[in-house]
């Protein structure tokens, strides 16, 4: 688009009737509207909620997992050590079945016997210490594992809450969006095409809207004041230029409060 730069003003090439520039006034109103659904859909609270719930989940399992290794591997402790008692079980009841048989009569041998089921017997108690305290430190670990499990369903449950109550939002910006595009659809058929492909390029190189209201000389866009020298640009502008303004760049669109 050519320009013809005139102080600190610039006035475009395109021209358009002031009804067709204020028009670009609704677009930019839409272009907000869009713009700020768009940073509401991107900064939903549920978005960041979801994500802690996320790692919350993700160290649950970790929990879990780490419970299931202990239980294994105690239970597999657990069970040697109650084999090792049986084993020590079985060998006191042959010994003592020898003994009650009368089988030995050897003095020696049967001095000899009594002493080994004395000392089984001894063994017997310290294996059976041995499997009450795996059967303890298993009780912990299930209670572990029950814990991240109960955990796990309540992380499980604020997900499912979470992810619902952040679809309704998003399906209340989406139905919003599509009105207000729909809105500007409408809008855009009515805007000449020179003068709309001014307002695109504009708002596509500085963000936001490509066109502003100028109000008690003042820029909607910038927010800056103009000075005297750019309102007298304004006011001997003939009512079909397009005035931009230099500041920001964007169309200054002329309204009945604009001070000029
Ligand atoms: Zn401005």
């Amino acid at each position: 688009m050519r320009q013809r730069p005139r102080g600190r003003l610039t006035l475009a090439f395109v021209k358009a009737s002031p009804e067709s520039q204020l028009r670009l006034l609704e677009l930019a109103d839409l272009d907000t509207e869009l713009g700020r659904l768009d940073h509401r859909r991107r900064s939903l609270p549920e978005t960041a909620e979801l994500a802690q719930l996320t790692e919350r989940a993700a160290k649950v399992r970790d929990a879990i997992t780490i419970a299931d290794t202990n239980l294994a591997d105690l239970d597999r402790e657990l069970a040697r050590a109650e084999k090792d008692v049986e084993q020590v079980r079985v060998r006191i009841e042959k010994d003592n079945q020898r003994l009650d048989a009368g089988q030995v009569s050897n003095a020696r041998e049967l001095e000899s016997l009594q002493n080994e089921v004395t000392s089984l017997r001894r063994r017997q108690g310290d294996l059976e210490e041995i499997v009450l305290e795996l059967m303890e430190r298993r009780e912990q670990a299930q209670a572990m594992r029950d814990g991240a499990a109960t955990e796990g369903g309540t992380v499980g449950a604020e997900e499912a809450a979470a992810t619902s109550r952040r679809d309704a939002a998003v399906a209340e910006i989406e139905e919003q969006a599509a009105k207000a595009t729909a809105a500007r659809a409408a809008i855009v058929a009515d805007v000449p095409a020179d003068l709309l492909a001014l307002y695109d390029k504009i708002r596509s190189s500085v963000g936001g809207v490509g066109a502003a209201a100028l109000r008690r000389g003042q820029c909607g866009g910038c927010r800056e004041m103009l000075s005297t020298v750019e309102l007298n640009e304004v006011r001997a502008a003939a009512p079909d230029e397009v005035v931009r303004h230099e500041e920001c760049r964007r169309i200054l669109v002329r309204t009945p409060d604009s001070g000029v």
